[in-house]
């Protein structure tokens, strides 16, 4: 009787084994291509969607809502939450421990979730958010650039988080300080974020756009590190319940580092951040911003154009100064004066007179305008366009012989029109005066030295052939024929362990063809402005972004990030 049962369960045993056999083998024959096609077909069996992570942005913090112990004895990683409600990212929903780890998560934590399936990849990136970025990681493997005091208390004792927290508990005011500043300038921050909680300050550093966590430090660190920026920047050290801002700079061996430092009061203290002004961010060749071939070429031909108005539109920080200074310095030559208006002067460019505006004290872009046309320039800088005046003196400048370079403050390119007529622009001068419009975004460029070539799933690739399909084909554009895989980063010591170095713009462009011209006058709607535009062949600046990431510039997570839900335009 025994013997009967035993054998019974061994041939169920053997026999859903074997059904299981059959059907990972035949899942590994359909889909042998890549892990991704394998997770995409483990999806389709249980009717559960599949992601990709390497697409979408992954909030460390929602990661770790779930120990990393778990996650990883599981297979599991946790992608959403609203509310009660998670999204659970798992690589087989019918292994055990993944089923005993959502039980666990829905009876003894009272959460509810949906599941998507995700290959181990994707996973693995997901559990890169327990790997606290602690500013000694990012310190391994650096050779020392910095002033060698800066950093020898710093190397000599402190080996791991909490070698650093007793350190910055032992250490005095100016060795905590140096050691902020010292990791910010060696990781290419641009800026340092110091900002008080309940229990903890949290430093974070600003690496090509984007905020990394870096370490909590002890409060009591707090009122040494304020005091410490308010003496270097010469602020009210008494006031602790105002805004306060200031600079200072750092001796760095020969060269000297200016900081602009804010501080504003919050409810757990005062919250500093510190600008860095690097010098090394004039990268001002033109060639460098990332224009592909066709705009390239596009660029080269308006820039040589004697009168008329380029604009350059995004949103702050998309890096639109730095572009209007790389065309300032291609123009620069001895018999060309130009003369620019700026708040504030960003960059100091030799052989250029460069006006500081200050609208506090009457000198206001219109008013600066009006004084720098009677200095018979050729060519006219305006910082910004954000007043009717401003538009229409500039737009007269344009019109009668000067070069006029300026920026607005629009999404998208064909958003510039419908803004100068906002801005009190006649429609009939719009075409006469300007010349192009150019909208662009910045991205992060892949690390170098961590990047890899991966198979991502058959539908993200057909996205990609069909967004590519849909770019219009006057645009001279080269297009790749077929697309197999695209890129992503895993970190290393050389990126800080973020996995991107650098960034690079992504660009929309048009020019006041008579097409454009004749649509102007008889709409403001900049979707139809766009379409004329799409017809006489502009890429948008996701389409750029998306060909730059097949290219392994940079990632589709990146694109995402910053231009939003990929979608297929019309033609
Ligand atoms: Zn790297």
């Amino acid at each position: 009787m025994q013997h009967l049962i035993h054998t019974n369960n061994d041939d169920i045993d053997e026999k859903k084994e074997l059904k299981e056999k059959v059907q990972d083998e035949t899942i590994q024959k359909l889909y042998h291509k890549s892990e991704e096609e394998k997770a995409s077909a483990i999806a389709n069996k249980h009717h559960l969607p599949y992601v990709d992570l390497s697409l979408i942005p992954v909030v460390a913090e929602t990661v770790k809502l779930i120990s990393k112990e778990i996650a990883q004895n599981a297979g599991l990683a946790v992608i959403y939450k609203v509310g009660k409600k998670l999204q659970i990212a798992v690589k087989d929903p019918e292994n055990y421990e993944t089923k005993k780890a959502l039980e666990k998560i829905k009876v003894e934590d009272g959460m509810n979730y949906s599941l998507m399936v995700v290959s181990e990849d994707s996973l693995k990136k997901a559990w890169l958010s327990y790997e606290t970025s602690t500013v000694t990681k990012k310190f391994e493997d650096q050779g020392v650039t910095l002033k060698k005091e800066d950093l020898t208390e710093f190397e000599k004792g402190v080996h791991n988080i909490i070698d650093l927290k007793k350190r910055i508990a032992e250490i005095n005011t100016t060795e905590i300080f140096n050691i902020i500043m010292a990791g910010a300038i060696k990781t290419k921050s641009s800026d340092v974020h110091i900002e008080p909680n309940l229990d903890y300050i949290r430093l974070r550093y600003r690496v090509d756009g984007v905020l990394q966590d870096i370490v909590n430090l002890p409060i009591k660190a707090s009122r040494t590190i304020i005091s410490r920026v308010k003496m270097l920047s010469k602020m009210k050290l008494n006031v602790s319940d105002m805004p306060q801002d200031g600079h200072f700079s750092i001796n760095l061996e020969n060269k000297i580092i200016n900081i602009r430092a804010s501080i504003l009061p919050s409810s757990f203290g005062e919250s500093i951040v510190m600008r860095i002004l690097s010098e090394d961010s004039t990268g001002l060749k033109l060639d460098e911003l990332g224009f592909n071939q066709y705009y390239m070429e596009k660029i080269e031909e308006q820039l040589l154009k004697p009168t008329g108005m380029l604009l350059v539109t995004g949103p702050t920080g998309s890096g639109k100064t730095t572009t209007l200074y790389s065309f300032l310095h291609r123009l620069n030559q001895p018999n060309i004066k130009i003369i620019t208006l700026e708040n504030p002067v960003e960059y100091r460019l030799e052989g250029i007179s460069q006006t500081e505006i200050h609208p506090d004290t009457g000198l206001t872009f219109a008013e600066g305008l009006k004084a720098v046309v009677r200095q018979d320039p050729d060519v006219v800088m305006v910082g910004e366009i954000r007043d009717p005046e401003t538009a229409e003196i500039s737009i007269q400048a344009a019109l009668t012989g000067h070069s006029v370079l300026s920026t607005l403050h629009t999404n998208n390119a064909a958003g510039a029109i419908p803004r100068l007529l906002h801005l009190k622009v006649s429609p009939t001068l719009i075409s006469p005066s300007i010349n192009a419009v150019i909208a662009q975004r910045l991205v992060r460029t892949l690390c170098e030295h961590c990047k890899e070539e991966y198979a991502p799933a058959q539908e993200t690739i057909d996205k990609l052939k069909e967004v590519i399909s849909k770019i219009p084909r006057n645009s001279a554009m080269v297009f790749p024929k077929d697309i197999k895989t695209i890129y992503r980063s895993s970190g290393c010591s050389k990126c800080n362990f973020i996995g991107y170095s650098g960034r690079i713009g992504l660009y929309e462009i048009f020019t006041l063809t008579q097409n454009i011209e004749k649509i102007i006058l008889q709409s403001t709607s900049a979707s139809e402005i766009m379409a004329k535009a799409r017809e006489d062949g502009m890429i948008t600046m996701q389409e750029d972004g998306i060909l730059k990431a097949i290219e392994g510039i940079t990632s589709l997570e990146e694109i995402r990030r910053v231009t939003g839900e990929i979608f297929v335009n019309k033609a």
